[in-house]
């Protein structure tokens, strides 16, 4: 290959920016040599190898950006594990008309049931799907925003919360919110109303909430905006983490030597491998 068009294309696509093909630009003309494919498709190979390689980065970028606890996926939740949950319901939003309509998601359970699994999947789609999400804790939340407030920066950085498309509000309702916090949270979720969607997750189910926000009304104003475009999600069962726990603990309890020779054992061995395969 001539040296002087090599270094002429090195120095196009760097100026285009077409970063990864100026990365493979070897190894593609390379193939290209061998395998002989007509000229759009070559153009094709080249062009598609750049967008596949942005898609991925811009990825990377929101996914970190969302703050997530976790990068767990809706494929990785075991759905049989938790029959109250209506997978249909999941497919539904997996579709992500729910943030074209600015609609909520709240994840209602006990602790370890899924809620928070589901909400960071749920993002996760919506992170590909092109939307632009922040995860964060609702006592974190409360905090940052209060804080603001006291500075007299509360607008400024209000818009931090408003700005995602999804904002994800975890585990509200693990601490009471004092009256600041309250008010703080009502004016949040007015000021995402039909502009944003929220993802929600409580383990207080909603009778429950005037005792979260320390009063009925801002409970009670704070749901008629949450509720109006939402969909509840209501999770009973039991914790994915305890029952980790429990069968750790039945094999842990087992000790090596002795499997064999007690009969009593081998049962509960054989009931922990049916509920491992259930
Ligand atoms: P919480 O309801 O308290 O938010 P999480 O969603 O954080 O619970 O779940 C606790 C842990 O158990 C996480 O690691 C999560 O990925 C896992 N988990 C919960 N439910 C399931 C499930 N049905 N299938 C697979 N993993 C699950
Ligand atoms: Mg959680």
């Amino acid at each position: 290959m001539n040296h002087n068009v090599m270094d002429r294309l090195h120095d196009l696509l760097a100026q285009l920016t077409l970063v990864q093909a100026d990365i493979l630009l070897e190894s593609l003309l390379e193939c290209a040599a061998k395998e002989q494919p007509a000229y759009a498709d070559f153009l094709l190979e080249v062009l598609t190898t750049e967008k596949e390689f942005r898609t991925a980065r811009i990825m990377q970028t929101r996914t970190r950006m969302a703050s997530l606890p976790y990068a767990k996926t809706l494929a990785q939740f075991d759905f049989l594990f938790q029959p109250s949950i209506d997978e249909r319901q999941i497919k539904e939003l997996q579709t992500l008309r729910f943030i074209s309509e600015s609609g909520n998601v709240i994840l209602l359970g006990p602790p370890g049931v899924g809620k928070t699994h589901i909400a960071v999947g749920l993002v996760m789609e919506a992170i590909r799907g092109g939307f632009g999400a922040y995860f964060i804790t609702a006592n974190d939340l409360v905090n940052d925003l209060g804080k603001a407030a006291r500075e007299g920066k509360l607008d400024q950085r209000m818009r931090q919360y408003t700005r995602p498309k999804v904002l994800i509000v975890d585990e509200v309702g693990y601490l009471p919110l004092d009256p600041i916090g309250a008010t703080i949270f009502f004016q949040l979720v007015s000021a995402r109303y039909e502009r944003g969607s929220i993802i929600l997750t409580s383990n207080k189910s909603y009778t429950d909430w005037g005792a979260v926000f320390g009063d009925q009304t801002i409970a009670a104003a704070i749901l008629d905006r949450l509720l109006h475009h939402s969909t509840t999600i209501n999770i009973r069962g039991e914790s994915y983490r305890l029952k980790e726990r429990k069968r750790a603990g039945l094999f842990a309890a087992v000790p090596p030597a002795s499997m064999e020779a007690s009969p009593k054992r081998n049962v509960t061995l054989q009931e922990a491998s049916a509920d491992a395969t259930a």
